[in-house]
């Protein structure tokens, strides 16, 4: 059975920082995430929600300014706001900060803080 110093239960932003930290720390760690590495931030909250908010506060802005309002002739394209949403969380796909996190603790795993888990 593998031991580590440290077991942090859940990959979101603090998760992830408090397992780097201890890792630069010297001590040994492991995270545990029954979601997405990354947590609400970057797939459900603050990524998203900036996406979708993004084209809206763009199209205003043209419209504020007076040379380029005259360019604006449409309206907000709803499915290319949730097409930036989508690449913004990347398709709910965690490999990329699956890898930071690799790169940077002793190891991750996929599973319930209260269950085994398994390595991935
Ligand atoms: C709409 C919205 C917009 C936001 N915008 C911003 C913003 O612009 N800027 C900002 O700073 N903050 C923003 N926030 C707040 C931000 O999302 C949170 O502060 C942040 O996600 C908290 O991080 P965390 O690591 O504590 O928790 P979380 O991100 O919730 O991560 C917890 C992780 O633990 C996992 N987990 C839970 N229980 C277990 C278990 N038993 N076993 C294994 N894994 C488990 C979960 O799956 C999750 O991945 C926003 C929030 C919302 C709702």
């Amino acid at each position: 059975m593998d031991t580590y110093d440290l077991i942090v239960i859940g990959a979101g932003p603090v998760g992830e920082n408090v397992a780097d930290r201890a890792v630069q720390g010297g001590l040994s760690a492991v995270i545990v995430e029954s979601e997405l590495v990354g947590g609400e931030c970057s797939y459900w909250a603050c990524m998203p929600s900036k996406g979708l908010l993004r084209p809206g506060a763009a199209l205003r802005g043209a419209r504020d300014v007076d040379g380029a309002w005259q360019a604006v002739t449409g309206d907000i394209d709803p499915q290319g706001v949730f097409r930036r949403r989508d690449r913004l969380t990347h398709d709910w796909n965690d490999d990329g900060q699956v890898s930071w996190l690799r790169a940077r603790t002793s190891t991750s795993c996929a599973g319930r803080g209260d269950s085994p888990a398994s390595a991935r």
